[in-house]
């Protein structure tokens, strides 16, 4: 459970998810990756780890946002399925022995679809459909649509999705790309237990920036497309010109036409050169390859290391 400023919402949450976890399997553990929370959610997930054998605790060094903070939790996580659920009480946990039940029949990825967006403005929901057309036009690998980070995961996806060497992170495409077998299940989810959610329309605008320039090339190639339109404009106007001045003797009064094309013409550049630099600011960030996040401290016991079972 990624937590960033969730310290009056795990208290009530972790102990629920707990109980449906224990309920399902004798061999738990719950991690609680705290996202750099300026809150007391460190104290809140410490007193946590403290009551519950089952529960650890991995530190964040700063807020690395919900992408590197899931990746953190599936990197420490030591069981032989995971799960991924928010902190805030929105995930259900009467989903839990579904999930479990559809991977202990054979699927490596038990996805949930939420049902509605009604707690979604009217401009996000459209912006939402419009991401997923895009992302998913001519692409060989599908993002599912509406299926969030709430999932269970098998553990040799786990070892592949901590393999993928990013630092831009969209999970979303990212369980999409590695595949395997995938089951979905839909919810309805519910409202947030207490506080804020972190992200607003603006947040999920970058993400799905993100996503699109991670797992797409198609917004390059549309420019490219739109360069050779506007040739093939500019060649036919250009003959129509010529054309009116020997045939129809009209001497070409210019400027407006001129000025007109001229920027509308450096507009369509400085664009693309922008969208042209958002592809190498990533690259940049990729070579850099510094760590997704660092760990400050972690605490809890959780389940045994893999070298200790049997
Ligand atoms: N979260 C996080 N780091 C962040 C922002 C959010 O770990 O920088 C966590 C947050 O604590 C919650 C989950 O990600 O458990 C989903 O966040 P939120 O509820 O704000 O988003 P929403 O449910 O509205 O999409
Ligand atoms: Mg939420």
């Amino acid at each position: 459970m990624p937590a960033y400023n969730e310290a009056m919402n795990l208290p009530r949450v972790v102990p629920e998810v707990l109980a449906a976890l224990t309920a399902l399997s004798p061999e738990v553990e719950l991690i609680i990756v705290n996202d750099g929370s300026r809150d007391d959610t460190a104290a809140v997930a410490l007193a946590l780890c403290a009551g519950h054998p089952q529960v650890r605790l991995v530190d964040l060094s700063r807020n690395f946002g919900k992408e590197a903070a899931l990746a953190a939790g599936l990197d420490h996580a030591r069981g032989d399925a995971v799960v991924l659920m928010d902190s805030d009480g929105q995930h259900p946990v009467s989903l839990l022995p579904r999930m479990l039940q559809e991977w202990q029949q054979g699927a490596d990825v038990v996805y949930t679809v939420r049902r509605t967006r009604a707690d979604q403005t009217p401009l996000h929901r459209r912006l939402a459909r419009l991401f997923y057309g895009l992302i998913n036009w001519g692409s060989r690998v599908q993002v599912p649509a509406d299926a969030g980070d709430f999932r269970l995961l098998d553990a040799r996806v786990v070892r592949a999705l901590g393999a993928m060497p990013e630092r831009h992170r969209f999970m979303k495409g990212l369980y999409a790309w590695v595949g395997y077998r995938s089951v979905a299940l839909d919810y309805e989810p519910l409202p947030r237990l207490g506080g804020q959610s972190h992200y607003g329309l603006g947040g999920a605008f970058r993400l799905g920036t993100t996503g699109l320039l991670a797992f797409s090339a198609a917004p390059l190639r549309l420019m490219g497309a739109l360069g050779l339109l506007l040739s093939l404009a500019s060649l036919l106007y250009g003959m129509w010109v010529v054309l009116e001045y020997f045939f129809f003797g009209i001497s070409v009064p210019g400027y407006a036409t001129l000025a007109a094309g001229m920027m509308f013409l450096s507009g369509v550049q400085l664009m693309a050169i922008g969208l042209l630099s958002e592809y190498v600011a990533r690259i940049y960030d990729e070579v850099k390859r510094r760590p997704l996040y660092l760990v400050a401290r972690e605490a809890g016991r959780g389940l045994p290391p893999a070298a200790d079972r049997a």
